[in-house]
């Protein structure tokens, strides 16, 4: 049974040494907020440049990651944002990167906001991170990679191939905060599956080989980005989204961004909601809407 505490949402109607679930809890992690336009978060008619430079409505939204408490071992889902792109005024190499990216984003980030002190304060030593799933290689999703030094970075081949495609940092991915020395970066492929309510996505990776987090395709709002569904014993089932959309309302409302390719994130919109009628408990966090959600699986 689900009993909703404050921001807590756990299990604790069954003595917990009945239990050995797998996953125990997911945090939701949050490296600093920054504010972006009303057109970027909700959409418009506008073409993507023309709402970056006229645009004068901003909206605030956090920099989420997850750390997921696995039997085998703690996981992360992305690892944020960097606190040097605030203080570090050579961050972004490219000068037209440095000057978009102010027109694009206000960032509100310490040095205490990034991964590593994160992690410290959620009880999980950095080194101890030995999987890490990155949903995309946008610059908010990388930036805690060298925080995490142990860790097998995740990231589907589709994305990984954006790094040898011309002129990548045009689409905010920088292969200077991603191609790092020692970062153990694994390219993955989707396989078949049979299980009927992820095969429309048209593959699957599990991630811990148990089928508690199952990694699908979600392209739209870059093509190679992934999402991850968690399954555990006694825990309402979670999709995490990454960018997919800024906000899961919006996925029900059909109401897609101002930048990604449409067809794209209509596509995977629909396979999304087909998801959530297939599994009605399933809840849906993204990387940018405010959550202080803690779930907590059997001990
Ligand atoms: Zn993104």
């Amino acid at each position: 049974m689900v009993q909703p505490a404050e921001n807590t949402v756990s299990h604790s109607d069954a003595p917990p040494e009945q239990h050995s679930a797998a996953i125990r809890k997911v945090e939701v992690l949050t490296t600093g907020w920054a504010e972006q336009h009303k057109e970027h978060r909700y959409g418009t008619w506008m073409p993507r440049l023309l709402w970056a430079l006229t645009s004068q409505s901003w909206v605030e939204l956090p920099i989420n990651m997850f750390l997921i408490h696995h039997k085998d071992g703690p996981v992360l889902f992305d690892t944020g944002l960097d606190p040097a792109i605030a203080s570090d005024p050579s961050y972004i190499s490219q000068v037209i990167g440095r000057i978009l990216v102010r027109r694009i984003f206000r960032f509100h980030i310490g040095e205490r906001d990034g991964l590593k002190h994160q992690l410290q304060s959620a009880g999980v030593r950095p080194s101890d991170i030995r999987k890490a799933v990155i949903s995309h290689l946008h610059f908010d999703h990388v930036g805690g990679v060298a925080d995490i030094p142990n860790a097998e970075l995740l990231v589907s081949a589709r994305e990984w191939a954006q790094l040898s495609e011309p002129h990548p940092e045009r689409e905010w991915i920088l292969r200077e905060h991603i191609e790092l020395q020692g970062a153990n970066w694994k390219p993955i492929a989707f396989e078949a599956t049979d299980d009927p309510v992820l095969q429309p996505f048209g593959g699957v990776y599990d991630v811990m080989g148990d089928g508690t987090m199952m990694l699908i395709p979600t392209p739209g709002h870059t093509p190679g980005s992934l999402s991850m569904l968690i399954q555990s014993q006694e825990m309402p089932p979670i999709l995490l989204i990454g960018d997919l959309a800024y906000d899961p309302e919006l996925i029900f409302e059909d109401r897609v961004p101002g930048t990604g390719n449409k067809t794209q994130l209509w596509e995977t919109y629909a396979k999304v909601r087909a998801l959530k009628a297939s599994l009605p408990d399933l809840v849906i966090l993204t990387s940018h809407k405010k959550s202080e959600l803690t779930v907590e699986g059997a001990k």
